[in-house]
């Protein structure tokens, strides 16, 4: 899953790794959780996560690959890749074990709507990364390091977009759909070249 803070990755991740029956794995969960027991990473990386920076790649990668290794195949990666190196190194890895992704899931939500659902969860969570200041350093991270992979996955034919601004559960029954229009393709003719599949429009074109 790529998507800027206050997308409603956590959400629709659990959501989804819950119907398809595979673990959610999610970097600030995991990071939150080393940072709370105090443990050497959760000492090394607090600064970055109350800045609202981004934790080196090394760090992040060593977790997921541990993460993965207890998986029995597939999983939902929520929060990770952030960086093109990210991407990059994860998809390489995933190669060997024939375990690359089959799909790539864009939340998209507009700035505002982005700023508003954080700024309501820092009332309601006390979430240390959730201040003013600290929301505008993630989203302009997101923008300049993160949504930049987009392109590679739209590339490789597996990137999914949907419209995430509006309710979660409208959201998952989206994704959802999506997701098994994928698998059917994908049970088909695993081999054949796929395209990308954008429903960020279907509101605008469909109305609410
Ligand atoms: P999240 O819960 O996904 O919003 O992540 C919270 C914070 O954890 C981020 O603002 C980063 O400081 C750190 N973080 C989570 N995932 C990554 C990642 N893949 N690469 C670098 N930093 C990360």
């Amino acid at each position: 899953m790529i998507a800027p803070p206050g997308a409603g990755k956590g959400t629709q991740g659990a959501v989804l790794a819950d119907y398809l029956g595979v673990p959610h794995i999610a970097t600030g969960d995991l990071l939150r959780d080393h940072v709370a027991r105090q443990t050497a990473i959760g000492r090394s990386v607090q600064q970055c996560l109350a800045r609202g920076e981004l934790v080196p790649d090394e760090i992040v990668l060593t977790m997921v690959r541990t993460a993965l290794r207890d998986t029995g195949g597939g999983y939902v990666l929520d929060g990770v890749p952030r960086t093109m190196a990210q991407a990059r190194t994860l998809y390489d890895a995933a190669v060997q074990t024939d375990a690359t992704a089959d799909v790539a899931l864009h939340l998209q939500v507009g700035e505002a709507e982005l700023v508003r659902r954080l700024r309501a969860r820092a009332e309601e969570e006390g979430r240390l990364d959730d201040t003013e200041e600290v929301i505008r350093r993630r989203l302009a991270l997101y923008d300049q390091v993160t949504h930049p992979i987009l392109d590679w996955y739209d590339e490789r034919g597996i990137l999914v977009s949907v419209d995430a601004d509006r309710p979660a559960d409208a959201v998952s029954r989206h994704v959802i759909t999506a997701l098994e229009v994928v698998r059917q393709v994908i049970a088909g003719n695993p081999e054949a070249p796929r395209t990308a599949i954008d429903l960020t429009n279907l509101g605008k074109a469909f109305g609410a």
